[in-house]
């Protein structure tokens, strides 16, 4: 069985070495060989084993997006809830290291805080502003 190799043409008579170029597959001669990195058939298989457990992580992580949805109240409870401490818009965003502003459009609902503010809020007003959806 005659062969060539993949990289310079020349026919192969000494074995030919299978070996990966920039993550691309070669059937080279001995020399070209030394170009890349020996293949190893075992590889994917090993990879795909590695892979299962991370598609799982990806799907709970969802779930749990899922499960959760910002308060429509959002607004009511962080005002009241900076109220009752007594502090104004501009001592809560020196506080919070967050504009006043900012603290403001919340309260009134014309913004909506992503999930790293409204976890911040929660912790400095020590108020729950995700619901949790349990539809089980
Ligand atoms: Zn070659």
């Amino acid at each position: 069985m005659s062969s060539f190799c993949e990289l310079c043409g020349r026919r192969v008579t000494d074995g030919k070495k299978t070996v990966l170029i920039d993550g691309t597959i070669f059937n080279v001669c001995l020399p070209c060989s030394k170009r890349g990195k020996p293949y190893l058939p075992a590889a994917p298989s090993k990879k795909k084993a590695i892979s299962t457990p991370t598609s799982k992580k990806t799907n709970t992580k969802i779930k749990m997006i899922d499960d959760t949805i910002l308060s429509p109240e959002f607004g009511t409870l962080i005002r009241e809830a900076r109220m009752k401490k007594g502090l104004t818009h501009e001592q809560l965003g020196i506080q919070m290291n967050e504009k006043a502003m900012l603290l403001r459009k919340f309260e009134i609902g014309a913004l909506k805080p992503d999930e790293i503010l409204a976890k911040k809020l929660e912790r400095f007003l020590g108020i729950k502003l995700y619901l949790s959806v349990e539809e089980e």
